[in-house]
C-alpha cells in the first residue's frame, strides 16, 4: 500500500531543481513524483512502511527546504497549481514569442503559448531561413554559369526545383524541430493548439476553451499585403510563402514590389533561370536609403539581367491559361507584362483581425498593427505586444530582443524601453545590401553636421580579388564629435561587415577609431577602415593593407 503526498518545497528555481528533487525522492522508494518548481511543491506516493520524517530529510540533504506537508485520498485526482491561470499568455510561436516564453520560465513564470498555425511562425517556416538557403542554392547555380574568373570552366545545367524544395523543406523541419518544438517541453512551456481571441482583458478564448492570464504578449506577426490592383484578387499569383514552395522554376517571372522580400525572391529566380521584372511605384530603387546605395544596388543587379521597371503606375491584371499579364503605365506610356508566374511581393501586414482587441481595450493603428508604448506596452497596461504584428522593423532579431523587453517590463519591474535606433538591416541579395545608423539624410534632419565617405567597392582588395567590384561602402560620421552614426554597405558579404559596423555605430566609435584598428587583409570588412580613411584622404593612393 502507498500514501499520496504533497509537500510545499522552497529553493527549486528551475527544471534541473525539479529533477533533484525528483530524484531524492524516488532515492527513498518514492514512486509517480511530479516536483514544480513553479507552484514550490512536489506529488508522490511513498509506500506505508516508509515514513514521511525520510521524505523530508532526502529533502532537506537534496539542499532544499521541505515545507507543509498534506496526505492526499487515493481517489482525488490532484494537479500542480491552477491549470487555467498563467502568469504570461503568449499568443503566436515565432522569434519574438518563444524568446518571451524562455525568459519567462527562466523567471520562474507559468507561462502558455497559443499557436493557430505551424510551431516556429514565419522565420523558420516560410521566412529567413527557406529563402536563405534557396538564395544560397541560386548563387551557387549563378556562379556555375557566370564566374568571372578567365580561364576556370564552369557552368549551369538544368535546375531541378522539386529536389532544392524538398531539401529545403527537410532543413525547415530540422530546425523548427530543435529550435521551437523541442523547447517547448525543455522549458516546461504549455502548448495551446488554435486561434486565439480575447473575450475580455484578462481571458483569451482558444477553441471555445477559456484561459485566464495575469499578462499577455501578442506577437502573432505579419502576413504577405496585397495592394488593391484591379483583376489581381481573382488571379493565381505567388506570395513570398507560396514562391518557396514551387516545384519547376517559372520562364518568366513577374514582380510586384521592389522592397527586401521582392528582391531577394527576384534575385533567387533569377539565378536559378528565370527571366525576371520588377516592378514598383517609386522612381528610385530603395527609396529609404542613401542615394549611393540605391544606385550601386540598381548597377549591379541590372548588369546581372534583372528588369527593373520603376514609376509604375498599376492599372490590372489579367490571367490568361497560366499566362498572367500585368497592364501598367510608365512615364505616360502603357505597358504589359507578361509572365508564367506572378508575385506579390508589397510589404505585410500585422495579424490582428482575428483577435478580437476591442474587448480587451487593446488600440490598433491605421494599418492594424498593434500600438504600443517605449515599454511595449498596448492600451491596456497588462498586454504587451513585441514582433512584426507592432509593424517596427521586421526582422527576427528585433522580434526576439522585443520579446525579451516586454518580460522584463511585464514580468518584474524593469521599466525598460525599447531602443530601435541600431537595428543593422541585411538583405541577402549578391551583392547583398547592410545597413545600420543614420542615413545622410536623416542625420541631416536631425540637426548634425554631417561628413560622409563614400567609397566605390573597386578600391576594396577583397572585391578586385574576387573580380566583384559593383557595390559602395558609405560612412556617415558627425562632423563635430567626429562619431560614426551610419554605415551604408553594397557588397558581397555585406551582411558580414555590418555586426562590424554596428558596433561602431551603437557604441559611438569614431572615424579615427576605425583608422587605428587593424583591419584583416583580405576581407570586406577592410571597406569599412578604408572608408574612414577615405573622409580626408585619397584611398587610391594608399599602399596594401591601407598603409
Ligand atoms: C520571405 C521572408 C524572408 C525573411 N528573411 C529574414 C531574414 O533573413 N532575417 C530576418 O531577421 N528576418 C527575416 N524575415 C522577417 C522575419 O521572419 C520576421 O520579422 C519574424 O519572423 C517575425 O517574428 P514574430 O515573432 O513577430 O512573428 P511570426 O514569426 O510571424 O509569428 C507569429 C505567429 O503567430 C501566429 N498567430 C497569428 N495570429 C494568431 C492567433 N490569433 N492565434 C494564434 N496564433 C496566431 C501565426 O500563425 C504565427 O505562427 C523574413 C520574412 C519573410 C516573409
Amino acid at each position: 500500500m502507498t500514501k499520496k503526498i504533497s509537500m510545499k518545497v522552497s529553493g527549486m528555481t528551475c527544471m534541473g531543481c525539479e529533477e533533484h528533487v525528483a530524484v531524492a525522492l524516488e532515492n527513498i522508494g518514492a514512486k509517480n513524483v511530479e516536483a514544480s518548481f513553479r507552484h514550490g511543491e512536489v506529488l508522490f506516493e511513498l509506500p506505508d512502511d516508509i515514513g514521511i520524517e525520510s521524505a523530508k530529510k532526502a529533502i532537506d540533504e537534496a539542499k532544499y527546504q521541505p515545507g507543509e506537508i498534506e496526505e492526499i485520498s487515493s481517489q482525488e485526482n490532484v494537479v500542480l497549481g491552477n491549470e487555467g491561470d498563467y502568469d504570461l499568455l503568449i499568443i503566436g510561436s515565432g522569434g519574438s514569442a518563444f524568446s518571451a516564453a524562455i525568459k519567462a520560465v527562466e523567471k520562474g513564470a507559468k507561462v502558455a503559448m497559443v499557436e493557430r498555425g505551424t510551431i516556429g511562425g514565419t522565420c523558420v517556416n516560410i521566412g529567413c531561413v527557406p529563402s536563405k538557403t534557396m538564395l544560397r542554392a541560386g548563387e551557387i547555380n549563378h556562379l556555375a554559369g557566370k564566374n568571372p574568373f578567365g580561364g576556370l570552366n564552369t557552368k549551369a545545367e538544368s535546375v531541378d526545383m522539386a529536389t532544392l524544395t524538398e531539401n529545403k523543406d527537410k532543413l525547415v523541419e530540422g530546425m523548427r524541430q530543435q529550435k521551437y518544438v523541442d523547447l517547448i517541453d525543455e522549458y516546461g512551456i504549455d502548448l495551446i493548439r488554435g486561434e486565439a481571441s480575447f473575450i475580455d482583458e484578462n481571458t483569451v478564448e482558444v477553441n471555445g476553451q477559456k484561459y485566464i492570464a495575469n499578462k499577455f504578449l501578442i506577437s502573432t506577426g505579419a502576413s504577405p499585403s496585397i495592394p488593391n490592383i484591379s483583376g489581381l484578387k481573382e488571379v493565381n499569383f505567388l506570395t513570398s510563402t507560396t514562391a518557396l514552395e514551387l516545384k519547376e522554376v517559372p520562364k518568366k517571372l513577374a514582380v510586384i514590389g521592389s522592397g527586401y522580400i521582392a528582391m531577394e525572391l527576384g534575385q533567387l529566380f533569377h539565378n536559378l533561370g528565370s527571366e525576371v521584372s520588377l516592378m514598383q511605384r517609386s522612381e528610385r530603387l530603395l527609396k529609404e536609403y542613401d542615394p549611393e546605395i540605391s544606385e550601386a544596388v540598381d548597377e549591379a543587379l541590372t548588369k546581372q539581367g534583372l528588369n527593373f521597371i520603376t514609376g509604375v503606375t498599376y492599372k490590372k491584371v489579367e490571367q490568361n491559361g497560366n499566362m498572367k499579364k500585368v497592364y501598367i503605365e510608365v512615364n505616360g506610356e502603357e505597358r504589359v507584362i507578361e509572365a508564367d508566374q506572378l508575385l506579390v511581393a508589397t510589404g505585410r501586414r500585422p495579424n490582428t483581425g482575428s483577435l478580437n482587441l476591442k474587448a480587451a481595450g487593446v488600440e490598433i493603428g491605421k494599418r492594424g498593427e498593434v500600438v504600443v508604448n517605449d515599454y511595449l506596452q498596448t492600451s491596456n497596461p497588462n498586454i504587451y505586444a513585441a514582433g512584426d504584428v507592432t509593424l517596427g522593423p521586421q526582422f527576427v532579431y528585433v522580434a526576439a530582443y522585443e520579446g525579451g523587453i516586454v518580460v522584463e517590463n511585464a514580468l518584474g519591474a524593469a521599466n525598460k524601453k525599447v531602443d530601435l535606433r541600431f537595428v543593422p538591416g541585411v538583405t541577402f541579395t549578391n551583392p547583398s545590401i547592410a545597413t545600420v545608423g543614420l542615413t545622410e539624410q536623416q542625420a541631416k534632419d536631425q540637426g548634425n553636421d554631417v561628413k560622409t565617405s563614400v567609397l566605390p567597392l573597386n578600391s576594396v582588395p577583397r572585391a578586385l580579388v574576387n573580380r566583384e567590384t559593383n557595390g559602395v561602402f558609405k560612412l556617415v560620421v558627425d562632423n563635430q564629435t567626429k562619431k560614426i552614426v551610419g554605415a551604408h554597405v553594397v557588397a558581397e558579404n555585406a551582411g558580414e561587415v555590418i555586426y562590424g559596423a554596428t558596433l561602431a555605430v551603437q557604441f559611438g566609435l569614431t572615424a579615427d577609431d576605425l583608422r587605428n584598428t587593424m583591419a584583416p587583409y583580405l576581407t570586406m570588412s577592410e571597406g569599412l577602415k578604408l572608408a574612414a580613411l577615405t573622409l580626408d584622404k585619397d584611398v587610391s593612393k594608399l599602399s596594401c593593407c591601407a598603409g
